[in-house]
């Protein structure tokens, strides 16, 4: 079966794999869709350590064709999630206390185990989250990753109704925030993107307020407008939208960290004890996070905005993403035929 795999030089190529047989408690998928998050732009770029051989994709969306020896949460037909959060040990401290994304022995699909951008995919029956019938396959894909990441991080913000929510980085993840942020936890919104067509996008989903940091000060706008913001969300790949969020948030504001650029931010230490600032990173969701993300979805309080592509089209679409020419979210369609 066809696959999108990683190769030594930060390619990606599409191979044929020949999946092995299922163990127990496993799950085949027949994939139907994959997203393309920017995550995987890093896995294929090597910013967390060698991945080649390793198949792509942790916004995947399938349907059961077989099961292995003792699966009982998953039944041939079902449509399930292929999740960057794979699978835990199921009993350390973080497994049993509602922190299974922090387990130390987790697996991650496409980057320790092969992922759901393949015709085909092995998944944990446990750990694959169903997707619910009202919610298409194609949007499902994006709250997989984008959606459950950011509803689990506005969570984190702890923020009440009425609250503002600043968001920095509008793109795949950030257009999700947006909505998560207004349609469901009742914020208030401002939208921080270097590029203005993301910015477009927010406004038309209800942002309050869209900055530019290129062409104004956005924490000084910030502070203007809303009196610095109860809580930030970065999901931008930039360091100095990290730094920003700081200045942007008012005291006692918490700054929830998503965005994975591979370096470091600059935190001003006085600024963080004096004002009692939160600095938190958030990773993914929970299985159950991911249930209530993709019920939002199901509902119509979160639309993703999604283009569905051929699989072959994979190196263009990275090459897109690190342009910044990507609206929402790449979709890779693996029913397909070429
Ligand atoms: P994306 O490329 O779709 O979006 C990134 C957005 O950031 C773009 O709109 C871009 O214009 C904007 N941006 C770039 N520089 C900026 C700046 N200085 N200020 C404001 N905005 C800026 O990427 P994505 O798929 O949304 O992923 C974003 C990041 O989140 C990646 O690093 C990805 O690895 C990470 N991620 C983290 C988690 C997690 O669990 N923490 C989960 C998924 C993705
Ligand atoms: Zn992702
Ligand atoms: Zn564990």
């Amino acid at each position: 079966m066809k696959a999108a795999v990683v190769t030594k030089d930060h390619k990606v190529k599409i191979t044929n794999k020949t999946l092995r047989p299922l163990k127990h408690g496993e799950a085949l998928l027949k994939m139907v869709c994959c997203g393309v998050c920017h995550t995987d732009l890093h896995v294929k770029n090597a910013d967390f350590g060698d991945k080649t051989g390793v198949t792509l994709g942790h916004e995947g969306v399938g349907i059961v064709s077989e099961v292995g020896p003792g699966v009982t949460s998953l039944k041939p037909g079902d449509r399930a999630s292929v999740a960057w959060f794979f699978k835990g040990c199921g009993h350390c401290e973080y497994c049993t206390t509602g922190h299974e994304t922090l387990c130390r022995s987790v697996e991650n699909a496409g980057f320790s185990v092969d992922g759901g951008m393949a015709e085909e995919c092995i998944v944990v029956a446990d750990y694959a989250v169903k997707v619910p019938d009202s919610l298409d396959s194609a949007a499902a894909s994006s709250i997989t990753c984008a959606g459950v990441t950011t509803y689990k991080a506005i969570k984190m913000t702890r923020t009440t109704p009425g609250q503002w929510i600043v968001i920095y980085g509008l793109g795949g993840l950030g257009n999700l925030a947006l909505q998560y942020a207004k349609n469901v936890f009742n914020a208030k919104v401002v939208a921080v993107d270097v590029n203005d067509s993301q910015l477009r996008l927010a406004t038309k989903m209800g942002a309050d307020l869209v900055v530019n940091p290129r062409k104004e000060d956005a924490t000084s706008v910030i502070q203007e407008k809303t009196g610095g913001c109860h809580a930030a969300v970065v999901t931008a790949v930039a360091k100095d939208a990290f730094n920003s969020a700081v200045g942007a948030v008012r005291a006692g504001g918490r700054v929830i960290a998503v965005g994975l650029p591979p370096e470091a931010m600059s935190l001003d230490i006085p600024r963080l004890v004096l004002d009692g600032i939160e600095v938190v990173g958030s990773l993914v969701g929970t299985r159950q996070d991911l249930a209530e993300a993709f019920q939002f979805a199901a509902e119509g309080k979160v639309t993703p905005k999604v283009t569905l592509r051929a699989i072959e089209d994979i190196n263009d679409i990275f090459q897109e993403m690190e342009d910044g020419k990507i609206c929402g979210r790449m979709v890779i369609d693996l029913q397909r035929r070429t």
